[in-house]
């Protein structure tokens, strides 16, 4: 699924690597239910990683995921690989969207 939207290796390979791996397929799959754009997907695809990787960081579930800690994290953000994913409000909402979808 994620092949959809990535076409570059490296870029699958950060993704499949983090925390937020096991829901990432599903949340491309629901972006693309619900039409999003591939441009959009992209963003919001890197913005569940990395907030994935703040949560491990956290010692917090994905599928916990506190939009308010992101948020928080995203002010001072130092993460080498969260290129695309800075503060901005695809981040956040990318967060979000996750978020509903990584719930169990
Ligand atoms: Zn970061």
């Amino acid at each position: 699924m994620l092949e959809t939207y990535f076409s570059a290796s490296k870029m699958l390979g950060h993704l499949r690597s983090g925390p937020s791996r096991p829901y990432l397929d599903g949340f491309a799959a629901a972006l693309e239910r619900q039409g999003y754009g591939s441009e959009t997907a992209v963003r919001y695809l890197r913005a569940a990683a990395h907030v994935g990787h703040v949560m491990a960081e956290r010692d917090a579930s994905v599928s916990d995921i506190d939009l308010a800690a992101f948020e928080q994290h995203l002010r001072t953000c130092r993460c080498p690989r969260a290129r695309g994913g800075r503060r901005n409000h695809h981040t956040i909402y990318g967060a979000r969207l996750f978020r509903r979808t990584s719930k169990k």
